[in-house]
C-alpha cells in the first residue's frame, strides 16, 4: 500500500502498541495494533477493528474510575453518547457555558452530576429524552405505570 501523504513509499505493517490519542484521551493504549507506517514521512495509519466496542471498552473503563473525571474524560464521555454540547447541557438541565467550563476544567463538575453522566454511560445506550423530565411537573392525573415480567425480568411495558 502506498502511502496516501506522501505517495513515494509503500508503507510497512507491524504489530505493535498503538497509542490511541485520537480518541482524545492521552493514556489509551492498543496492544497488538497491525500499524502501517511510511519510512518516508513518517505517517502512521493503525488498523484498528471494532471501532464501536473499543470506545465500549474505553467508556466502561472510565466510569470505573475513582477519583473525578477529567476534562477529556467529560468529553469522551459525551461524544460517546452521541452528544453535542448543547444536547448534553439539556440532558444534564445545564447550560452550554457551563458544559465548556466542565470540558474546559475551568470548573469541576458536581458530584451528583458526574454520577449522572456515568449512570447514563453504564446504561450504554444514548438517552435522548432526559430533557424531557420534567422534575418539578406534578402528574394531576394518575397514570398506570405497566409491567410485565418476561423471561428477561420484570420490564416496564410503557
Ligand atoms: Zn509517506
Amino acid at each position: 500500500m502506498i502511502c496516501g501523504i506522501c505517495g513515494k513509499e509503500e508503507m510497512v505493517e507491524v504489530v505493535e502498541p498503538y497509542h490511541y490519542t485520537e480518541c482524545g484521551l492521552s493514556n489509551i493504549v492498543l496492544e497488538g495494533i497491525r500499524v502501517r507506517k511510511c519510512a518516508c514521512c513518517g505517517n502512521t495509519m493503525p488498523m484498528i477493528p471494532a471501532l464501536s466496542g473499543l470506545h465500549h471498552a474505553i467508556a466502561r473503563d472510565v466510569i470505573k474510575k475513582q477519583g473525578n473525571l477529567e476534562p477529556s474524560e467529560i468529553v469522551f464521555l459525551r461524544k460517546f453518547l452521541g452528544w453535542s454540547g448543547v444536547d448534553f447541557a439539556r440532558n444534564m438541565h445545564s447550560t452550554s457555558s457551563q458544559v465548556s467550563k466542565w470540558e474546559s476544567g475551568k470548573v469541576r463538575m458536581s458530584t451528583p452530576t458526574e454520577l449522572l453522566l456515568r449512570e447514563m454511560v453504564a446504561r450504554g445506550k444514548k438517552i435522548d429524552d432526559c430533557h424531557s423530565y420534567d422534575i418539578n411537573h406534578e402528574e394531576t392525573t394518575v397514570m398506570h405505570r405497566r409491567f410485565q415480567h418476561l423471561r428477561e425480568g420484570w420490564k416496564s411495558a410503557a
